[in-house]
């Protein structure tokens, strides 16, 4: 039984992330999820999830869940069963994602500050701790262990797997921005939607809320999110991207130059 789900309007709504008219676009099972791209059967739970599509920004989001509380989250989706849809959480993706960050700053480990917000167990920070980084301070206010957020500025941000899980996005980001140092980076990981999303719709793969994918960005909306800071982005890929204000003195080389 899934309880204080919100109830559907098919007036448009504000969109969450530019306040354009964000229209009803598509409905899924609660319990589809990411998992069935790995050829995992979704065993439907009758209980229907409303999508929303801006039609400025094209961010895609459910409102289903915006009356939920923290509890209500943790009762329904990040329960005993979340692993299963999503089993690379406890620690294949920190480690892999410890390695690339030792890589790319190993050699300035001194001087970086790092913040993993919505880091979860603290796998990613406790990698790079034993890699030789001085500061790695996991922030989540899902977990109980790490919901103080602290109040010092940090020279790399990352958030992994976090933006598309967040009723409120905006204030999420919103949130980053206040962590990251004048000169700081925000390394993070979301997918955004594919070029062909208009045929494909709903039926796809990152479109899952029994894995908390609530909030999926289009390219525009990401950009609308971050720039709303001041900030602007590189992507690496459909799902890396670096945010930056003012690039910090050993990078200033790669400013563009207008
Ligand atoms: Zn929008």
């Amino acid at each position: 039984m899934i309880e204080s789900l919100k109830p559907v309007s098919v007036a448009p709504s504000p969109c969450k992330i530019c306040s354009g008219p964000a229209q009803l676009y598509g409905v899924v099972d609660f319990h589809k999820s990411c998992d069935e791209a790995r050829g995992r059967r979704m065993v439907l739970s009758g209980v229907p999830i409303y999508y929303r599509r801006c039609t400025a920004c094209k961010f895609l989001y459910t409102d289903a869940f915006d009356d939920w509380s923290i509890e209500q989250f943790k009762a329904h989706i990040y329960n005993d069963e979340y692993e299963k849809v999503d089993p690379d959480y406890r620690s294949v993706r920190p480690n892999a994602n410890a390695e690339a960050v030792a890589r790319l700053w190993g050699e300035r480990k001194e001087q970086m500050r790092v913040l993993d917000y919505g880091g979860g167990n603290d796998a990613f920070c406790a990698a790079l701790r034993t890699a030789g980084f001085p500061v790695a301070v996991t922030y989540d206010p899902m977990v109980t262990q790490y919901v103080q957020r602290p109040e010092e500025k940090f020279d790399l941000v990352t958030c992994f797997e976090t933006l598309e899980h967040l009723p409120d996005p905006a204030a999420g980001v919103a949130a980053i921005h206040e962590c990251v140092a004048d000169q700081g980076l925000v390394l993070f990981t979301t997918y955004l939607q594919p070029a062909e999303f208009d045929q494909i719709g709903l039926g796809w793969w990152y479109v899952g809320p029994r894995n908390g994918h609530i909030s999926i960005f289009s390219r525009p909306a990401l950009a609308s999110a971050f720039g709303q800071h001041g900030y602007k982005l590189v992507s690496f890929s459909d799902n890396i991207h670096l945010a930056y204000r003012n690039l910090p003195p050993y990078l200033s080389h790669l400013q563009i130059r207008k």
